[in-house]
């Protein structure tokens, strides 16, 4: 898979949806063995502890009657070690003058350790039998556990200090039995390491299903693509209704008018309708240039010519060019010129647009009293400010004011044409030039753009 699938797929939904599956499938299944094995790790603790608990409940009872002789004791205890392969060791333990003694035991070495002794010690103590759970290495090396269970072997025996209590019950010996829980362990052990492949192998499997599947993310994602198209192609055709309709009505209209001044043989009249001809067609002409930036935007074909600008000969060019709008409408388009020159990084018909869009919108929006273009500095900034006394912008309306085609639609503005395509665009370009835009407006007292771009280091 090569990185621009990657970078594709993650700006998908599909593309989380698979990653979601890859990690909770193999994280369902290894959290589902873990529980399983908790639990089968629980029983057998329980069963071992009984099972350890009562062969040594059945082998004291059985060596009961050989404790006083030693010699059949190790028979014995020779016999059980010998038919019960899983009795790791069998050791009992008597007490002569607080010493401890090997009665019998198949343990060579191991018959007094640590553990034998202090079980042996309390069981002889309390003559309540012991259970322990003891982690040992194997001959491989490996770590299991084993149970010791030590129960006190109770016998009746003369009491010859008590005249009147001529029998009494005491500890004679205890028996020590470990019972080994290697063969669990291994099983354990085993489980958990057949889930482990088995959830290697289903994430291999997840991977591959995905892989196979990623056409189908493919053809949502086109869907998708289709569907956005769909609405931009609606709000196309609403848009060219509305806003081709009036112009071209207009060109045909002037057009016709001016074909018949011409035959009357009025030229004057024919001019002035040729001159309407020529702003309908100058109308359109914005309309299919607005649509074309749009799509070349939305496509990211947009290609900037970034170099040193100066900013100010910019905006006086396009204050002079759109002095004859303001002039028509008898608004004062004023320029506060600094001294000096001041360079941005930006491309320069792309800044000017920027330029157009705005003090064109403000003469637009006002319908009397003055368009001020100012330009402030910070350390590192330059903000070229864009005031009106228009006709503003009502509060609500400016926080989708830079939507793509949105409007602000009341009495005030339904007589004005637009596309709702102009703050768009600016706002990207302004934004291509690593700069910002803002807006203040009060309805009926006017609207302030505030653009920010950030200074050429000389
Ligand atoms: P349009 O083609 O409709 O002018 P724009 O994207 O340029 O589209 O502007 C979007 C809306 O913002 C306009 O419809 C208008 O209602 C409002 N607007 C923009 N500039 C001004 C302004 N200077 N004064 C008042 N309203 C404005």
């Amino acid at each position: 898979m090569n990185i621009p699938v990657l970078k594709q797929l993650s700006e998908n939904r599909e593309f989380l949806y698979a990653v979601a599956l890859i990690l909770l499938i193999p994280s369902a299944f290894l959290a589902n063995t873990y529980f399983f094995a908790r639990g089968l790790n629980e029983t057998f603790n329980t069963e071992l502890t009984n099972k350890a608990t009562l062969a040594t409940t059945v082998i004291g009872s059985s060596l009961e009657d050989s404790i006083e002789d030693k010699d059949s004791l190790i028979k014995a205890v020779e016999e059980i070690s010998k038919n019960s392969p899983e009795i790791e060791g069998l050791t009992i333990l008597s007490f002569e003058e607080g010493k401890e003694v090997v009665l019998a035991s198949d343990e060579e070495g191991q018959a007094l350790s640590t553990d034998t002794v202090l079980l042996t010690k309390l069981a002889w103590t309390t003559g309540q039998p012991y259970t322990t759970q003891l982690k040992i290495l194997n001959s491989e090396g490996k770590q299991v556990r084993q149970w010791q269970v030590s129960l006190p072997i109770i016998a009746e025996i003369e009491n010859k200090k008590n005249d009147k209590k001529p029998v009494e019950r005491e500890v004679v010996a205890v028996v020590n039995l470990k019972i080994s829980g290697e063969k669990i362990d291994t099983l354990i052990n085993k489980l958990e390491r057949d889930s482990v492949i088995f959830t290697i192998i289903t994430l291999f499997v997840v991977i591959l299903l995905l892989l196979n599947h990623f056409k189908f993310f493919g053809y949502a994602r086109l869907f998708r693509k289709l569907k956005e198209v769909d609405e931009m192609k609606d709000n196309f055709i609403s848009l060219a209704s509305h806003e081709l309709r009036t112009p071209i009505t207009a060109l045909k209209g002037y057009s016709s008018l001016a074909i018949r001044n011409l035959q009357e043989g009025n030229t004057q009249g024919a001019s002035q309708d040729m001159s309407k001809v020529s702003i309908s067609a100058e109308s359109i002409n914005n309309l299919i240039n607005d649509l074309l930036d749009v799509t070349r935007i939305e496509q990211k074909r947009l290609n900037l010519e970034v170099k040193e600008v100066d900013v100010i000969q910019s905006i006086t060019e396009v204050v002079q060019e759109l002095k004859i709008q303001a002039d028509q409408k008898s608004l004062t388009l004023n320029y506060s010129l600094p001294q000096g020159r001041v360079f941005i990084l930006a491309d320069t018909q792309k800044l000017k647009q920027i330029l157009v869009n705005l003090i064109g919108n403000s003469i637009k929006y006002t319908q009397k009293g003055s368009v001020n273009v100012s330009q402030k500095f910070t350390k590192s900034e330059i903000i070229i400010v864009i005031e009106d006394t228009g006709i503003g912008i009502p509060a609500e309306e400016l926080p989708n004011l830079f939507g793509k085609f949105h409007r602000v639609r009341n009495t005030q503005t339904e007589k004005i044409q637009g596309t709702g395509l102009g703050l768009w665009i600016t706002k990207q370009l302004v934004e291509f030039m690593n700069g910002k835009i803002s807006v203040e407006s009060i309805q009926n007292r006017g609207t302030k753009f505030s653009v920010r771009f950030p200074l050429k280091k000389s």
